[in-house]
């Protein structure tokens, strides 16, 4: 409620840094959130190049604060990392985007961000198990998307994690591809099935041959390696012309939908299979 959240502010000394009070703010109420239903998931279609369908949707998770407003997982995630209630809400997301597919067409994944926070727990298994269980879900239509941060602390039971993940039948995609130092290096160590390319390539992929030919390189390497490839935030027209030209497998973004709610999700599937 509105006045409880004022009342909080009394809990701050006079002159506490306002960025701590914020940061603060947001780790109570991220567990309140959690508590009262307050998270929820959004779901962004990813559209096939070789036939213009969607094949899967991405969730990515909303909060809006009762005093603050919409917070961005960009602010909260960290936070949550931070505090180890990331492992809970990880778990959330995964129920919640499980629940959701298994009302789409068979043919449709559903892909879940995974924090590697969450890979610090081996239950990580148990608990993708359990959400693909509850659901009623193959887990041949989740894919799990991480980004290579994990893999910079090296380690042997990261890649073990990894396997297992891949061993319940789910897919591993890395995320944010290109934007990490070591990016060529972690796919060699590991075989990832899907790089999906980071929307800061996207920018000027239409009116610069420098752009366009990093873009091209990327998409080749993903196709060598037999990954599928997916351009992120794509926007425009001309960047899709671009992404299709120089052979990507899939799309994703605003030019095509931006992230939607389960019910709109829902439409935009039905929508398709009557057309
Ligand atoms: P991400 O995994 O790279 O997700 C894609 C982000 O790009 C989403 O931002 C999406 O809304 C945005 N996007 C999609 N299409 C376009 C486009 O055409 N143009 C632009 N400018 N942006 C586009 P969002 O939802 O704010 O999420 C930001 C990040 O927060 C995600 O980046 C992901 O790293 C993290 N995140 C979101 N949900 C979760 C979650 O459930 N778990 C974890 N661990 N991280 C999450
Ligand atoms: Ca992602
Ligand atoms: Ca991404
Ligand atoms: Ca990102």
């Amino acid at each position: 409620a509105k006045s409880e959240g004022r009342g909080t502010y009394h809990f701050f000394e006079a002159g506490m840094d306002a960025t701590l009070q914020r940061r603060r703010m947001l780790e109570t109420g991220l567990h309140d959130a959690l508590a009262n239903e307050g998270l929820s998931v959004l779901f962004q279609p990813i559209v096939s190049l070789e036939t213009d369908t969607i094949v899967a949707a991405e969730a990515l998770m909303r909060w809006e604060h009762p005093v603050l407003g919409p917070i961005s997982p960009v602010e909260f995630i960290p936070i949550a990392e931070e505090t180890g209630i990331i492992h809970a809400i990880g778990g959330w997301i995964l129920d919640a985007a499980a629940k959701a597919a298994a009302q789409w067409p068979q043919h449709v994944r559903v892909a879940v961000n995974l924090s590697p926070i969450q890979f610090k727990r081996p239950d990580l298994i148990a608990t993708i198990r359990s959400a693909l269980e509850t659901a009623k879900l193959d887990a041949s239509r989740l894919e799990l998307e991480i980004t290579e941060s994990l893999l910079l602390e090296d380690s042997q039971s990261n890649l073990d994690l990894l396997l297992a993940v891949r061993g319940l039948g789910a897919r591993v995609a890395m995320d944010d591809f290109g934007t990490g130092y070591s990016s060529l290096s972690y796919l060699r160590a590991f075989p990832f099935d899907k790089i999906k390319i980071d929307r800061s390539f996207m920018a000027d992929v239409a009116t610069k041959a420098d752009s366009r030919a990093i873009l091209g390189a990327m998409i080749s390497l993903g196709q060598n390696l037999g990954m599928t490839t997916v351009a992120e935030g794509v926007e425009t027209a001309e960047q899709l012309a671009v992404v299709r030209a120089e052979g990507c497998t899939q799309v994703q973004g605003y030019f095509f939908s931006p992230p939607v709610d389960g019910a709109a999700m829902v439409a935009m599937l039905d929508a398709e299979k009557s057309s």
